[in-house]
């Protein structure tokens, strides 16, 4: 039997970014770090630069999905 888990998603295009990467995880906080990770590598920002506001928008942006 398949067990479905509500997960959460949150697409980079979200924030305004032209990207395909999608962070899946079961909580916010999972995302976020996703998130830190991926703008630090991918779009080269600084760690200081993810801010309470860019998570604040991260999160009303992260959406719920079934997989
Ligand atoms: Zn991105």
């Amino acid at each position: 039997m398949a067990e479905k888990l509500n997960m959460l998603k949150f697409q980079c295009r979200s924030v305004g970014f032209d990207c395909d990467f999608t962070a899946k995880g079961k909580t916010e906080d999972e995302i976020l770090a996703q998130c830190a990770a991926h703008a630090t590598k991918d779009h080269n920002m600084k760690p200081e630069e993810i801010t309470e506001e860019l998570k604040g928008k991260i999160k009303s942006n992260i959406h719920k999905s079934w997989f």
